[in-house]
């Protein structure tokens, strides 16, 4: 199975290459829309690269006084699949108009960039020019680093783009991981961890390991403060810094959920689970009673496992919370009674425990049940707990060997 990323890096370009990508960036715009209006031309619109490039290619050229033959493909291929797309949308009964190309960008790929650790070498209108990387400082645990500097991506082409005044690129990396396409699937490849995301406690897996949201709190009270005591000054200076600790607050609880999601998908690797089942996020506040600062944290933890995962060959889901923290998981019995703050006990069946981690395995059956609907040839599912797995049905199987590192009982 392929992996691929698109890594955005701001480009240090001076005034001299500036001016020169302006015009590769004008150059590169007018040959796409020279190619499409030319397929716009006749009683259907064409769409074959090949064609196209037969019909466009030399004109293009002299045109444009001999632009780079890799960039002129490049805008022939943007220009055959903007035609494309209109077509589809034609087939669909929707209406599309001639494609325009406005916004500032250029396609590279390897003949026409070449990537180095430090710095992009670019094909413009007038030869390459040489620009360096500006990376953010702490890119130690950045999707920069996950991506671009990790050995196992390699990079597959790149967009320039300009907004704002600043030269992006948006690299593409790819990288091949483990496939979990064989035939038969093994019973580990086919385990679910469960995950309850809360206030009290940030993330709970059906393997009884907790995180709770103590730090979380500190840190939001300790920048509250913050912001409160600068707020009473009211001065610019006080307005730029309060800035700043928002800053500093985003970066800290980036780094937090970074730390959290890389323990989840170790937990996962360690139990030998092949999919991370999160609840739906969107209306977690409602729910949980989480603030805004909580549902920012776990979409950044949601993101952050299911691309750290994915590496892994992990699948991320997500399944409907209904009702996930009311019902018991031993028995199905589900009432708003079973559940006194973090305590659990089932009205039906007296299965005690604490209530998030319940929850968590609710969160793992439920993706069990909805994906048991399919025809995956029957082979063997459960959610991970931390003494055992137990079935969609609510067998109970102890494991070959007991890992129960993690101390909550089952
Ligand atoms: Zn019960």
């Amino acid at each position: 199975m392929e992996v691929r990323r698109t890594v955005p890096v701001k480009l240090d370009v001076d005034s001299n290459d500036a001016a020169l990508l302006e015009e590769t960036v004008d150059t590169f715009l007018w040959c796409a829309q020279y190619v499409t209006d030319h397929a716009f031309k006749g009683e259907y619109v064409t769409t074959s690269k090949t064609t196209l490039d037969d019909k466009t290619y030399d004109d293009v050229r002299e045109a444009t006084d001999g632009f780079n033959g890799g960039l002129v493909q490049a805008a022939r291929n943007k220009a055959a699949e903007a035609c494309k797309s209109v077509v589809a949308k034609w087939k669909q009964g929707k209406k599309a108009s001639k494609p325009h190309f406005t916004s500032p960008h250029v396609v590279y790929d390897h003949r026409t960039a070449t990537f180095h650790d430090d710095y992009v070498s670019l094909a413009t209108t007038d030869g390459r020019i040489e620009a360096d990387y500006v990376l953010p400082d702490e890119n130690s645990d950045t999707p920069h680093a996950e991506y671009f500097f990790s050995d196992e991506y390699e990079t597959t082409g790149a967009e320039l783009h300009y907004s704002n005044g600043n030269w992006m690129l948006h690299i593409h990396c790819k990288m091949e991981v483990e496939s979990d396409t064989s035939e038969q699937a093994t019973p580990e490849k086919s385990t679910v961890l469960g995950v309850d995301l809360g206030v009290n406690n940030l993330a709970v897996t059906s393997t009884g390991t907790f995180w709770t949201g103590n730090e979380f709190d500190h840190w939001r009270r300790e920048y509250e403060n913050r912001r409160g005591d600068l707020q009473e000054h009211g001065t610019r200076w006080a307005h730029e810094n309060m800035q700043a600790v928002g800053r500093k607050e985003e970066g800290r609880f980036k780094l937090m959920m970074h730390r959290i999601s890389n323990e989840l998908v170790a937990e996962a690797r360690n139990h030998g689970c092949s999919v991370i089942v999160f609840e739906d996020l969107t209306d977690i506040r409602e729910r949980t009673g989480a603030s805004w600062g909580h549902k920012w944290a776990f979409n950044r933890l949601y993101e952050y496992v299911e691309y750290k995962a994915e590496k892994c060959g992990i699948d991320v889901a997500q399944v409907d919370p209904t009702n996930t923290s009311r019902r018991c998981s031993q028995c199905g019995f589900t009432h708003p009674d079973n559940r006194e703050g973090e305590a659990f006990e089932c009205l039906k069946c007296g299965y005690e425990n604490h209530a998030d981690y319940n929850a968590s395995k609710n969160v793992g059956l439920r993706y069990l049940r909805r994906n048991q609907t399919g025809d995956d040839g029957g082979a063997p599912l459960g959610v991970r707990l931390n003494s055992g797995i137990v079935n969609v049905n609510g067998e109970y199987e102890s494991p070959a060997t007991a890992s129960g590192q993690n101390g909550s009982p089952r």
